[in-house]
């Protein structure tokens, strides 16, 4: 599988806030964190329930993102876990699932990442120093806060890109600018109908990296704004919720009025 190899590293070169990944189920998808040294991995995975997009044939394919070693069978290295969907803390095996350790690429030359067949290796964009990364990492894994998991739009390569850059797009935070978004999305899919390089070219313009859009935003920024947007939402559905109910008792006063003067008349 030299298409996907070329970032393969041993264990012995990692450091501390790099970004890692392996790939899962035949090649089909990469899961991502951050190592955070001593052995530990902090990842964002949709554990073992549904995620946004449920029902999708990927979803069905992605279970879940850590190895199971059963509910009474607790990897010894990792322990009793408080979390086992969200952000969440393991050791490398267990993120690794028996795949191949891989590096995740920083600050590459056009060139090198033109010559990248598949998305999700590699970006354009620096990375901050890794005691910032790692930073980032605790600090999202303390409050369980990169909101939930969605295949495309908030997965384990948009978690670890933006502990490694801070960067997100545009005026509303969005994320989802990842590489593997990117290869298999709807784009992508009209895009592989074109020729390796326009392919590659449309990749390159959709890398956080090379967006005039992308913003530094620190992270208790992007968990306050991310509550927010969910205490928006749940209002959002509370006032939905309480018009349906107006309309409902409404049709009933109107049902009850009839029957009265119906038995008036009768
Ligand atoms: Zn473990």
């Amino acid at each position: 599988m030299g298409l996907f190899s070329n970032n393969k590293i041993s264990r012995d070169d990692l450091k501390p806030g790099d970004h890692i990944y392996a790939w899962r189920n035949a090649y089909i998808y990469s899961h991502h964190g951050i190592y955070i040294g001593d052995g530990k991995v902090i990842h964002f995975t949709r554990g073992d329930g549904p995620s946004i997009r449920e029902g999708s044939v990927l979803d069905k394919i992605i279970v879940s993102s850590v190895t199971n070693h059963g509910g009474y069978n607790p990897c010894p290295n990792c322990g009793k876990r408080s979390n086992t969907r969200g952000v969440i803390s393991s050791c490398l095996d267990c993120f690794l699932a028996r795949g191949d350790l891989h590096l995740f690429k920083y600050s590459v030359s056009l060139a090198t990442f033109m010559t990248k067949l598949r998305g999700g290796t590699c970006t354009t964009a620096p990375s901050d120093p890794s005691d910032e990364v790692i930073s980032r990492a605790k600090f999202l894994l303390m409050i369980n806060g990169f909101g939930d998991y969605h295949l495309f739009k908030n997965n384990c390569e948009d978690f670890a890109m933006y502990c490694k850059t801070s960067l997100v797009v545009g005026q509303s935070y969005v994320l989802g600018r990842n590489g593997q978004a990117n290869t298999v999305g709807l784009a992508a899919c009209v895009a592989r109908m074109l020729t390796p390089l326009v392919r590659n070219v449309i990749r390159l313009f959709s890398d956080v990296g090379m967006r005039k859009d992308a913003i530094k935003v620190p992270v208790e920024s992007l968990v306050a704004w991310r509550n927010k947007d969910d205490t928006f939402v749940k209002r959002e559905r509370r006032l939905q919720h309480t018009n349906k109910h107006s309309v409902l008792t409404f049709y009933k006063h109107i049902v009850k009025f009839r029957f009265v003067i119906f038995s008036k008349l009768c």
